[in-house]
């Protein structure tokens, strides 16, 4: 690990992305000390949002890429929603609690977070499900073409879903490379580019910009999953010519275990676009119960089944509770947060541990994965003193910086149990 900090690093000069903290700029690592992060603390301007959720004092949270806090709103709008919409309303809350219109209203709500328009983004299903479905219509949209790429280290699920949905399209070869081969591997036969934009192991960002453009250069369809970007990262779906995404509510978004998923197709592409798994929800009439299926105008053609409103609910609880910071704020302080914690590290535990993640912040997510023998070990050791993170063999702790309910203090904390827990050998 480098030791100190490049203050044009952590402020690149794309003043768009990072809010300039000129405190954290003028800082080196060895100014990190409590002192400072509570004086970084007050004068944040998000800090007032970890109010909202449900944290245990005596814990350092870092597993929010993971599974998001509990939002203190999403108790009680599931109280109102099981008592008085489905208690009371039974089946007349379809129309009049406007559970019929949910899948797009929370779109609606997590397209801002990923810069779609309104109306091209739906909250349905679970991720893998509707990957599949957006790979599927991809697929579609580019008959003639025989090929998938994607990367080798792409999240399992995904790569059990591309070859899943390339078996059922026939004769579609999935290329698998790593990431620096894309561009080379991009050609006329690609139908579709696949890829997660930020690795969920090494918190690696890839250049979705570059390779969007990239792949529209030969022809074919960028498909991003956006797991562990939504929340944490600026994504910009429009303006850099995404054309489908997908992601899950249940990471940064904070939408609780199992929370629904999302998918993203762009305005252009939705009236050619076939939904492979059609269902009645997403039928142009869908209490016609017509024989035949006729799909939806718009996005509404991607729904496949009957909206998970309890899931919806929370999920939709969860963004109204952060509605107020944008995604600029986010990321401007989860580059810090991690910035913070890596300098910590790099100051007081060099060579200990292998960074796994990219040095450069524009290279990262909101995570930081550091590669160690005892990984596991120490993610226990961890977890003794409050600090949950996880642990992702063979050999990586990985720690995720939330940065709505996370505090400037809790980075150096956490750093500060991790080196106890090395210079006392707890984890051994
Ligand atoms: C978290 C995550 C998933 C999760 O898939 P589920 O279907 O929700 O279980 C999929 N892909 C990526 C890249 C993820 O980070």
């Amino acid at each position: 690990m480098r030791r100190r900090t490049d203050p044009e690093m952590l402020y690149p000069d794309d003043s768009r992305l990072y809010h300039p903290l000129s405190a954290v700029a003028a800082m080196s690592s060895t100014d990190w000390t409590k002192e400072r992060c509570e004086a970084l603390d007050a004068s944040d301007p998000i800090r007032h949002v970890r109010e909202r959720f449900v944290l245990a004092p005596d814990e350092i949270y870092l597993d929010g890429n993971s599974l998001g806090a509990l939002p203190r709103e999403v108790p009680t709008r599931l109280a109102e929603v099981i008592g008085h919409e489905w208690g009371v309303k039974l089946i007349r809350g379809w129309n009049s609690a406007d559970w019929l219109s949910a899948p797009e209203r929370v779109g609606d709500k997590i397209a801002e977070i990923i810069g779609a328009r309104p109306g091209e983004v739906l909250a349905c299903d679970s991720t893998t499900i509707v990957l599949a479905k957006v790979l599927g219509a991809a697929l579609g949209l580019r008959p003639g073409r025989r090929v998938v790429l994607t990367t080798s280290s792409n999240f399992p699920t995904d790569l059990y879903a591309i070859a899943g949905v390339a078996r059922l399209a026939g004769e579609i070869e999935v290329r698998r490379v790593e990431p620096a081969a894309l561009l080379s591997s991009l050609d006329e036969t690609v139908a579709v580019l696949c890829l997660t934009h930020v690795d969920y192991r090494t918190g690696e960002m890839l250049d979705l910009p570059a390779l969007t453009a990239a792949a529209h250069a030969v022809g074919a369809l960028a498909v991003w999953d956006l797991c562990h970007s939504a929340g944490a990262v600026v994504i910009g779906c429009e303006v850099n010519g995404v054309d489908l995404a997908i992601g899950c509510g249940y990471k940064f978004l904070n939408g609780g275990p199992g929370a629904p998923a999302y998918l993203y197709v762009r305005r252009e592409h939705q009236k050619a676009a076939v939904n492979p798994l059609p269902g009645w929800q997403g039928h142009e009439s869908p209490f016609g119960f017509e024989l035949e299926y006729r799909p939806a105008r718009g996005i509404r053609r991607f729904l496949t089944s009957t909206p998970q409103i309890l899931g919806l609910s929370a999920l939709e609880a969860a963004l109204d509770c952060c509605a107020d910071v944008s995604s600029e704020q986010i990321r401007a302080k989860s580059v810090q947060l991690s910035e913070l914690f890596i300098g910590a590290l790099e100051e007081r535990l060099p060579h200990v541990f292998e960074l796994a993640s990219p040095r450069d912040p524009e290279r990262r997510g909101s995570q930081v994965a550091l590669r160690h023998r005892e990984a596991s070990a120490i993610v226990g050791a961890l977890a003794e003193r409050g600090v949950i993170g996880d642990f992702r063999p063979p050999d990586v702790c990985r720690l995720g910086f939330a940065p709505l309910y996370l505090r400037y203090v809790d980075a150096l904390a956490a750093a500060e149990h991790l080196v106890a827990v090395m210079e006392t050998g707890a984890f051994a």
